[in-house]
């Protein structure tokens, strides 16, 4: 009988690593995805989504299709509780699916209790429906101008997405001639501009302190937020910073359903792998991408995660694929690659400029890590969103 792989999750780690396991064992294996969502959505150009730079449909395209010609089931279900003695999955619908080897790609949610009167008094772009309603409140916002504040909470990781969005805004309101009625604030957790929960990198600092004086921006870093109230934030320190518009990027957790599985997960809900990215618990479960634990190499004074960018999750998910692919031919996992190891490419968007950012690790101590500023970064981002969303559909995930 032919072994059974069941991935949770369709977005970027898990069609990478469903589509590479199929590649891997030449078409010999039965894959089954298992996401909630059934399409795939391009989550770095939700920065563009408010200001009606896209629409939904620009940035998401639908998922049974592309499994469909890569010889994967698709199902569209929630996973409810994974059973590692019985080797399944319970999905919300009572559904039951057998697994030889399993690969968690399920990202995390956005935890919007983290700070008081976050989730009801500010917006966030990190979820397509939180960046529609962030758009709504856009609209608002240009009807009546005032203060803006633009900031990630403690224990966020997602401050590259933050940096985009304070730096489109910026330039939104100039183009529509708002820029004197409205003043920014970046209040942020980062202990120093440019951090981006990566540790910095070599002039960050100094780049993005010129990009924020350039545009007229002040600035709160190391900041902790005590509450988000109805038009201002208040800081641990009791300081309150006014807003009549706030984006403020929450922290994440590991999906919920992962912590009800004995000695899966770590206490923020996210699965502790090896750099085979097998579960340290049961080697026949994987977790990549988002859903994966990371360890920072540091700690500061107000606590900052670690983003995983679509890159790392990329290779995570190939590591996993050949892994799988080697214990279905009776083989020992063989692949290794820590996320600390696996290059940073990432390119931050400020409206019409840009800064690449290019490092050999994702995390220190490294041995070159370069920011490299200019208008051509904004044009390299909207070629690539097109590349990306082309090469996902096609399911072409051995490219680059
Ligand atoms: C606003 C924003 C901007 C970003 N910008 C960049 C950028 O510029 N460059 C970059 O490299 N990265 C960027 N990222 C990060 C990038 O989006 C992530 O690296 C990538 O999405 C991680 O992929 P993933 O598959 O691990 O998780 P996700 O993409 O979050 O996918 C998780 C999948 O699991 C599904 N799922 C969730 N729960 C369940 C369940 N119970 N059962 C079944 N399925 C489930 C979801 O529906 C989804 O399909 C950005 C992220 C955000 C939010």
């Amino acid at each position: 009988m032919r072994a059974k792989v069941v991935v949770l999750g369709g977005n970027f780690g898990g069609l990478t690593a469903a589509i590479a396991v199929k590649h891997e064992l030449h078409g010999d294996v039965d894959v089954t995805v298992i996401s909630d969502r059934d399409r795939f959505l391009f989550n770095p150009s939700l920065i563009w989504l408010p200001f009606g730079k896209r629409t939904p449909e620009d940035i998401t395209f639908p998922v049974a299709p592309t499994f469909e010609a890569a010889g994967v089931e698709f199902i569209q279900d929630a996973a409810d509780l994974i059973d590692p003695v019985a080797k399944s999955v319970r999905t919300v619908s009572g559904r039951v699916e057998r697994y030889d080897y399993l690969i968690i790609a399920t990202g995390t949610r956005e935890n919007l209790d983290a700070v008081e009167g976050l989730r009801d008094n500010s917006h966030w772009i990190t979820s397509l429906d939180g960046a529609v309603r962030t758009g709504e409140a856009w609209r608002r916002f240009r009807e009546e101008p005032g203060d803006i504040v633009i900031g990630a909470t403690q224990g966020a990781s997602c401050f590259g997405a933050a940096y985009e969005f304070l730096f489109n805004t910026s330039y939104q309101l100039r183009k529509a001639g708002l820029k004197k009625k409205a003043s920014i604030t970046y209040v942020t957790a980062e202990p120093f501009l440019g951090h981006f929960g990566i540790g910095g990198l070599p002039h960050g600092e100094q780049l993005l302190g010129m990009f924020l004086r350039k545009e007229n921006i002040t600035f709160r870093t190391d900041t902790t937020m005590a509450a988000v109230d109805d038009g201002a934030i208040v800081t641990s320190t009791g300081e309150k910073i006014p807003y009549k518009f706030a984006m403020i990027v929450p922290p994440f957790a590991g999906q919920d359903f992962l912590r009800r599985t004995d000695g899966l997960t770590n206490a923020g809900g996210y699965v502790e792998v090896h750099d085979t990215y097998q579960s340290q618990r049961y080697d026949d479960i994987y977790a990549v991408g988002l859903a994966a634990a990371v360890q920072a190499p540091w700690t500061t004074p107000t606590p900052v995660g670690v983003p995983k960018t679509g890159l790392p999750t990329e290779q995570m998910a190939h590591v996993a694929a050949r892994n799988v692919a080697a214990q279905i031919r009776g083989e020992q996992p063989a692949s290794h690659k820590s996320f600390g190891d696996i290059p940073a490419v990432c390119v931050m968007d400020a409206g019409n400029n840009g800064v690449l950012i290019l490092a050999d690790k994702m995390l220190p101590p490294r041995n070159h890590g370069v920011l490299i500023p200019g208008p051509q970064n904004h044009a390299f981002k909207l070629a690539f969103e097109k590349y990306y969303l082309w090469k996902m559909k096609g399911g072409h995930v051995s490219l680059p």
